[in-house]
């Protein structure tokens, strides 16, 4: 099953709960605009290369759209089409005034020199920009973007429509991004482990973790996991796991990866494991913060972690997150345990809008004011139902969304 059919299905297991008629769920589940448009550029050798952009904007009934860009091999309009309306219930839960929408382009990046990939930003940006804008439809970083991509097509936006920073968030601090975004989402995750392990009752030193992707999100997450001592037993890349039983010296591993390229490969301080030997060790916590569909129906029972916090988007498929319910494995859904990202970004467009720039304590101490709430009210739902948190979660997500659309008018 795609990420697409999952998210499709945790809409219905919500519209379900709330007796949502079928005419709503297809409101709500139908985009508003879908945008396919062609990006061609003079590639260094001579060439001309086609490729293919877009833009999925989901719902705007509770503010303006909002969500990455990615660059991609793998982008297409069924998966960017699911990646918007997880954008929609994602601000939703967490209960920033925003819709949901989802972009890119089918292209290779690290492929690109520097000037290939500006003028295939650029050019993308010629062909969208009538359609985006702070009012409208902000995009922001994704997979194979990063602050840089921001900057060319702010700067590009802005030819058409004059200066509005707000245009694009993920921006480079020095070019109106806001302090604190490019932590934000592994310190998200990191602030709800610890308010999800605060209310099981336990201390963070007796939760051992290990973690899956040391990127942006990983990294991150381990940093302040680690500062808040919980013991780090594995973490993982591209280039395989790293396993310590008495705990990985966390400041060693950032160390390393800094100076190795944001890799770990040839970390010796470590026993080496293999990623799938990572997702199957004995700990408490484990976190998921690369790729989708990495525990599915082959490899569940091998899991032991009792919780489970998604940091990458779906890492779960629909067949083992059902198997893992019936364990009673305890998973914080991607919907709430990503959400810091998007959450910075929206403190970057609420500064860009005021032309006032906020400190990073300012901006931890609303990320966490955010988060803690949207958590506190999804574990709420949860324990009043009797549900999972990815049930909880999605129900406040789409019953938001029903409301504002309602009181939109659209439905009468
Ligand atoms: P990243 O590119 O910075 O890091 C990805 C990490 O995963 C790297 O350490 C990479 O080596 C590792 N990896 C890649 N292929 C792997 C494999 N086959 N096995 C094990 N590890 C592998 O990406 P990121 O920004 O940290 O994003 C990670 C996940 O979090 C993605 O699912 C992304 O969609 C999601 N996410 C990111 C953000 C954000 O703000 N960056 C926000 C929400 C969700």
């Amino acid at each position: 099953m795609k990420s697409f059919e999952a998210n499709k299905l945790y809409f219905h297991d919500a519209a379900n709960h709330l007796h949502l008629p079928d005419d709503i769920r297809q409101l709500l589940l139908t985009p508003s605009r879908e945008v396919r448009v062609k990006v061609a550029c003079q590639m260094d050798n001579g060439d001309i290369a086609t490729y293919l952009g877009y833009r999925v904007q989901h719902n705007n009934s509770r503010g303006p759209m909002k969500g990455g860009l990615r660059f991609h091999p793998d982008v297409n309009l069924d998966e960017v089409r699911a990646l918007a309306s997880l954008m929609t219930w994602k601000t939703a839960v967490v209960d920033i005034p925003y819709g949901g929408a989802k972009g890119g382009i089918a292209i290779a990046p690290r492929e690109l020199s520097l000037r290939e990939r500006e003028l295939v930003a650029r050019t993308f940006i010629d062909q969208i920009h009538d359609v985006i804008g702070p009012d409208t439809d902000i995009p922001a970083p994704d997979m194979g973007t990063s602050a840089v991509e921001m900057a060319w097509m702010r700067h590009q936006w802005e030819k058409y429509h004059g200066f509005n920073p707000a245009c694009f968030t993920g921006k480079p601090a020095e070019f109106y991004g806001a302090l604190g975004r490019e932590e934000a989402t592994g310190r998200g995750v990191g602030i709800l482990a610890t308010k999800l392990i605060g209310r099981l009752g336990h201390k963070s030193r007796d939760i051992r973790v290990a973690i899956q992707g040391f990127g942006n999100v990983g990294s991150h997450a381990a940093k302040f996991l680690s500062e808040v001592e919980f013991p780090i037993v594995a973490v993982s890349d591209i280039s395989g796991g790293y396993y310590r039983a008495e705990g990985l010296d966390m400041l060693d591993c950032l160390r390393y990866a800094m100076h190795h390229d944001g890799s770990l490969e040839g970390y010796h301080n470590a026993d080496h494991i293999t990623n799938e030997e990572l997702l199957a060790l004995d700990v408490e916590l484990l976190i998921p913060a690369a790729l989708g569909g990495v525990i599915d129906e082959n490899n569940v029972d091998t899991i032991k972690a009792s919780i489970i916090i998604e940091a990458a988007n779906a890492p779960i498929l629909p067949a083992a997150d059902a198997k893992l319910h019936e364990r009673d494995v305890l998973i914080l859904p991607d919907i709430l345990a990503n959400a810091g990202g998007v959450t910075v970004s929206y403190f970057e467009w609420v500064q860009n809008r005021q032309h006032y720039r906020w400190d990073l304590d300012r901006v931890r101490q609303e990320l966490e004011h955010v988060l803690t709430r949207a958590f506190e009210h999804v574990w709420q739902g949860s324990n009043e139902r009797g549900i999972s948190l990815r049930t909880a979660a999605y129900i406040i997500g789409v019953d938001r969304v029903n409301r504002a659309t309602q009181l939109s008018g659209i439905a009468k």
